[in-house]
C-alpha cells in the first residue's frame, strides 16, 4: 500500500470500494463494518541443534529438537491486496529455511553476538524477523515457540497481538 493510500485509509470513510473482500456478496453492509479485523494463523515445526549457554545443566550440551513454531497475525480488513492477502504465509516459510536444520547457535553468534538460544530468544528471533520483513507495519504478530513439537509441554511466546 503506498504512503498515499495509507493516508486514504486514516481519513474515514474508512473502506473503499477496491478493497471489498471477495467472499462477502453483500458488500453494502460489509462495508459499513468499523475495524473488522482478520486474524490469521500458520504453524511449521523446526528441526535444530543447540546449546544453553551460561546454564548449568544438561541443556548447557548440545542437542537437537523438532520445535513448533505459531504464529498469529492480525489486521484491519481494508488493508487486504489486490490477491486478497493480508500477510504473505510465504514469509514464514523463509524464515523455516533460515533455522530448520542448523545449529542455532551459529546463527546466533554471527547475528546476535552470541546470545543463547534459549525458546525465548528464539520465539524474538521470529518476532523480529517478521517485523522487520513485513511492509505493514500496522499488522500484529504473536508468536509462541515449542521446543518440542510432539509434547508441547511449554513454550516461548509473544507479540503485540493480543487474543
Ligand atoms: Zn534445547
Amino acid at each position: 500500500m503506498s504512503i498515499l493510500n495509507f493516508i486514504k485509509y486514516l481519513i474515514k470513510p474508512r473502506y473503499k470500494k477496491e478493497y471489498k473482500p471477495f467472499i462477502v456478496k453483500d458488500t453494502k453492509t460489509i462495508l459499513r463494518e468499523e475495524n473488522l479485523k482478520i486474524e490469521l494463523f500458520c504453524e511449521e515445526t523446526i528441526d535444530y541443534c543447540h546449546n544453553l549457554k551460561n546454564y548449568a545443566g544438561p541443556c548447557s550440551r548440545q542437542h537437537g529438537h523438532t520445535g513448533l513454531l505459531q504464529i498469529w497475525i492480525k489486521g484491519d480488513i481494508c488493508f487486504l491486496d489486490k490477491s486478497g492477502i493480508l500477510f504473505d504465509f510465504n514469509n514464514i516459510k523463509e524464515i523455516k529455511k533460515e533455522l530448520c536444520h542448523y545449529n542455532i547457535n551459529k546463527i546466533f553468534d554471527e547475528k546476535f553476538g552470541g546470545a543463547s538460544p534459549s525458546a525465548e530468544n528464539m520465539a524474538l528471533y521470529v518476532y523480529n524477523k517478521l517485523k522487520k520483513n513485513s511492509t505493514k507495519n500496522y499488522l500484529e504478530f504473536k508468536v509462541r515457540f515449542y521446543e518440542n513439537a510432539v509434547l508441547k509441554k511449554c513454550y516461548a511466546e509473544l507479540g503485540d497481538l493480543k487474543l
